[in-house]
């Protein structure tokens, strides 16, 4: 099939999206294009082995520097696309330069939130997205540096691992009652403040930011202050407060945008020609029922495919379940379904909180929903079973670990 392809966004998704075009046997001309000068690359190391340094650059890359030439795909790095003339057909990049398409495909990714208190515009109040964020990040974390991390979502935690790992002094101030509330409930949250207050952060909950204050020479940070009237030293703050779907562009365009491009389930948005993956995306989910949008390595992995099927005239509607991981110390854990806003009845858990060996299951209605395999593995695939098979599952076969995954089905 010939044409011409424009994918805006050079992150993971984009760059599944021209391989899944070729692989799928599209012949047109395929250009990709992306704000960061280095060649596509995945994120999930920058908070975890390359950043302890266990992982090599060049792993985190999502094909060989030769990969785009060889598949005749002009990839330009170090352009931002400014505007999407979806009449005309064309996008015009930084330099003015217009390139015509007939099908766009949308893969900006997100960017993080900032913290809007006083002082967070000193030195050494840092966010981490990008490889050069991770390679500074890493450079600072040196035995003794004390470490402010704001926010104890996956990547603030992330980062507390890590800079325990390196010796540093780790506060994690966070305003619920504990971390990761909101996405895993009280019984398994605790687990992850456990995990944490026992490799030596100094946890805080219930807290709330109220300024970053300076020292020296009053250009870099000194403390956190609270709302409280407490403050907590820090050389360096580390601020994970979550991120925020990059939709500009969509929007002037004057397409749907709910917090995210809004989709169908074959990825097309309110325009046809244009289709959007990965981090922006509000995906239909014909499993779920309703419109979701996922801010996780799998679906920036695993939509593109879709996005491609599309293209090339296939009718391949995405209906994956969300899924994502962690490593944190010694914890490993995925974790696949999705509670959604009719929330849950029960957590039920085969194995041992104590130990963090265990499969956590949510249920509704009887039903699993959502489930979490942490430093147990080879069972993803069961538990998604399970959630798309939708049974009705006795609580105490859920909890015994006697009992195959694959018998409750
Ligand atoms: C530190 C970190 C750790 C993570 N760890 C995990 C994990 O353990 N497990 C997990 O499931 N997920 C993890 N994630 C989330 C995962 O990395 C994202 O879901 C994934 O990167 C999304 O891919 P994407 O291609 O949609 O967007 P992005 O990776 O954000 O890529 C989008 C790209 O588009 C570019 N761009 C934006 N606007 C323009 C424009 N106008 N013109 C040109 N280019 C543009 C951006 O510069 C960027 O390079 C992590 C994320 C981070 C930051």
């Amino acid at each position: 099939m010939s044409g011409r392809v424009v994918v805006v966004g050079a992150g993971l998704a984009g760059a599944k999206t021209v391989e899944a075009l070729r692989a799928g046997g599209y012949d047109g001309t395929v250009t990709l294009i992306g704000t960061e000068t280095d060649r596509p690359y995945e994120r999930p190391p920058l908070s975890k082995g390359y950043l302890l340094g266990t992982d090599e650059r060049d792993a985190a890359f999502v094909h060989a520097a030769d990969w785009y030439a060889a598949h005749d795909v002009d990839l330009r790095t170090g352009t931002t696309v400014r505007t999407l003339d979806l009449a005309g057909h064309d996008v015009i990049d930084d330099t003015g330069t217009r390139t015509g398409f007939d099908h766009l495909v949308l893969a900006t990714g997100s960017e993080p939130r900032r913290l809007d208190v006083p002082g967070a515009q000193l030195d050494g109040v840092v966010y981490l997205r990008t490889l050069g964020d991770s390679d500074r990040l890493r450079a600072a974390l040196v035995p003794g540096t004390r470490v402010v991390v704001v926010g104890g979502g996956w990547i603030g935690l992330e980062v507390a691992a890590a800079a325990r790992a390196a010796g540093c002094e780790v506060s994690v101030l966070v305003r619920d009652p504990m971390p990761l509330l909101h996405v895993l409930g009280p019984e398994l949250a605790a687990m992850f403040a456990d995990l944490h207050r026992g490799n030596g952060v100094d946890l805080r909950t219930r807290t709330e930011v109220a300024e970053v204050v300076a020292t020296g020479d009053g250009t870099r940070v000194g403390a956190v202050a609270l709302a409280d009237g407490t403050q907590v030293d820090a050389d360096l703050v580390v601020v994970g407060i979550g991120a925020a779907p990059r939709v500009g562009l969509a929007r002037d365009a004057g397409l749907t945008v709910e917090d995210g491009v809004v989709v169908d389930a074959h990825l097309r948005s309110s325009d046809p020609h244009v289709l959007a993956v990965g981090d922006i995306a509000r995906a239909a989910h014909p499993l779920l029922g309703t419109h979701v949008r996922v801010e996780h390595w799998a679906t920036a992995l695993n939509q593109p495919a879709t996005a491609a099927a599309t293209i090339l005239g296939r009718d391949e509607p995405y209906d994956r379940l969300p899924y994502f991981f962690t490593d944190q110390y010694e914890l490993g854990m995925e974790y696949v379904g999705w509670v959604g806003p009719h929330g849950y009845d029960e957590v039920v858990v085969r194995g041992d909180l104590g130990s963090r060996e265990l499969v956590a299951f949510w249920r509704r209605e009887g039903r699993v929903v959502a489930g979490m395999n942490v430093n147990v593995w080879d069972v993803v695939d069961d538990v998604q079973a399970l959630i798309r098979s939708g049974a009705v599952v006795e609580r105490d076969r859920l909890a015994d670990t006697s009992v195959p995954l694959t018998d409750l089905v």
